[in-house]
């Protein structure tokens, strides 16, 4: 089964809003083993818009639309699918009361245009929306299914989560079942190195990788019967992946990230931490905060961007910043040692580089970090040398600063769980 996505939406053409429906719904399809070899956007524009249609038509059986169901004028693709469909416009009783009573909820007065949002094509399966007004369509017609979904993410996300992915279940006929294995520490390309063999001989299950800033994941998926035997075709492959790549895996639960991993580590082994921030000025301290339950194990962190707080508050020498510079492995070490000691934290990371664009010198470019790791008393530091703008140094700073805290407890905790943690603690 073959599907496409249209995209419609002038804002997304001028660059106004980043498509991350295409994005979403890819990766739905993905997970569902359904392929999809083209996107497409395209503005408000009914002739450029069946244009587009019809083209996806020919080439897929499922053709996905988001956007453009609104009550305003511009919003035109329920009237120019029902065109190519050649179906007509009924009103659903059903959406037209929901309508009325979201805007008799919100004390807002309906205008005719709103009457609108209710007309479905004849035959149509209707998605109701608890998120806002616009229903959702599922239409067959002209030997395509037209899946059609309000615009805004906050309605997308929800009717293609309950309503869309168990349709697309239901008329596959088959079975789907996927698993993503998470990889910190190893970039794409290596990764898609280590999996060549496995990648190239691809059939049922397939193998996706997908790139994230520090970390990579790899999506497993299989098809078959039933969804115990698809589980079945994803397991020795899910194996093997583990391993190759052993404790670089930090999960292959989809909802676990590299943050959430850490923190259960440390509760587990029931540590504190602390941070001691330069370049990434609290970034590294405020990923982990975002996992729930962090303030089991979260102490304390130090934004310490100048030489004076560096000294101040985490007693790195005066002798050490002027011989080596702020950006040094050894001012790395004293900060992560300083950092432990002021906190009496168990465990404590340390980050210091140039972020750029300007800063940089032959010895020392855009991009030098030092990170330090303490693991009672015990201390690392690796150095790296980051590429591209400063935002992403900073991002991919944190994203090894958080690679590196769980190596080092994975090393210093013998039998220390490397994979499966579960999220929150
Ligand atoms: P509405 O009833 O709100 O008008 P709609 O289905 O007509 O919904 P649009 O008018 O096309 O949708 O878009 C509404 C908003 O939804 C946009 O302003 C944008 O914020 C968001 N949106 C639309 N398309 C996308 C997309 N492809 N990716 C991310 N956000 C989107």
């Amino acid at each position: 089964m073959k599907a496409e996505i249209i995209c419609v939406g002038t804002e997304i053409l001028m660059g106004n809003i980043v498509n991350t429906n295409a994005a979403y719904i890819s990766a739905g399809l993905a997970g569902l083993g359904i392929s999809c070899y083209y996107q497409s956007v395209v503005g408000d524009n009914d002739a450029r818009l069946k244009e587009v249609f019809d083209e996806s038509s020919k080439r897929a059986d499922i053709v996905i639309l988001s956007g453009g169901l609104g009550p305003t004028e511009d919003d035109l693709t329920k009237e120019t699918v029902s065109r190519a469909l050649n179906k007509k416009l009924i009103l659903d009783d059903k959406a037209w009361k929901q309508i009325q009573k979201f805007f008799e909820k919100r004390n807002l007065k309906l205008t005719d245009n709103n009457k609108k949002q209710a007309y479905v094509p004849e035959g149509a399966k209707v998605l109701y929306n608890k998120n806002g007004t616009a229903p959702g369509i599922i239409v067959e017609g002209e030997g395509v299914t037209a899946i059609l979904l309000p615009g805004p993410p906050g309605e997308l996300i929800p009717m293609w989560d309950n309503q869309v992915v168990p349709y697309l279940r239901s008329i596959s006929g088959e079975c789907f079942y996927s698993e993503m294995v998470k990889i910190c520490g190893s970039g794409e390309s290596f990764v898609e190195t280590d999996l060549k063999d496995l990648i190239d001989a691809q059939d049922n299950p397939t193998i996706a990788t997908y790139a994230k800033t520090g970390e990579v994941h790899v999506r497993v998926t299989a098809k078959a019967g039933s969804e115990k035997e698809a589980h079945k075709l994803v397991k020795p492959v899910v194996k093997e992946i583990k391993k190759r790549f052993g404790s670089k895996i930090f999960t292959t639960d989809e909802s676990v990230t590299l943050e959430a991993s850490v923190i259960q580590l440390l509760f587990e082994n029931g540590l504190t931490l602390a941070a001691a921030e330069s370049l990434t000025g609290g970034m590294t301290m405020s990923r982990l905060i975002n996992v729930p339950g962090a303030s089991n194990v979260v102490k304390m962190g130090f934004v310490t961007y100048s030489n004076k707080s560096k000294r101040k508050a985490l007693g790195v020498k005066r002798s050490t910043l002027e011989k080596f510079g702020s950006v040094s492995e050894q001012c790395a070490k004293e900060m992560v040692k300083g950092c432990a000691s002021a906190v009496k934290a168990d465990v404590a990371v340390s980050l210091t580089g140039i972020a750029g664009p300007d800063g940089g010198t032959d010895e020392k470019p855009v991009g030098l970090t030092y990170i330090g790791v303490s693991v009672l008393g015990s201390i690392k530091v690796k150095k790296y040398l980051f590429s591209g703008e400063r935002e992403k140094i900073r991002e991919s700073a944190t994203a090894a600063a958080l690679t590196l805290l769980r190596q080092c407890l994975l090393e210093s905790l013998p039998g220390a769980a490397g994979e499966d943690t579960e999220s929150g603690v």
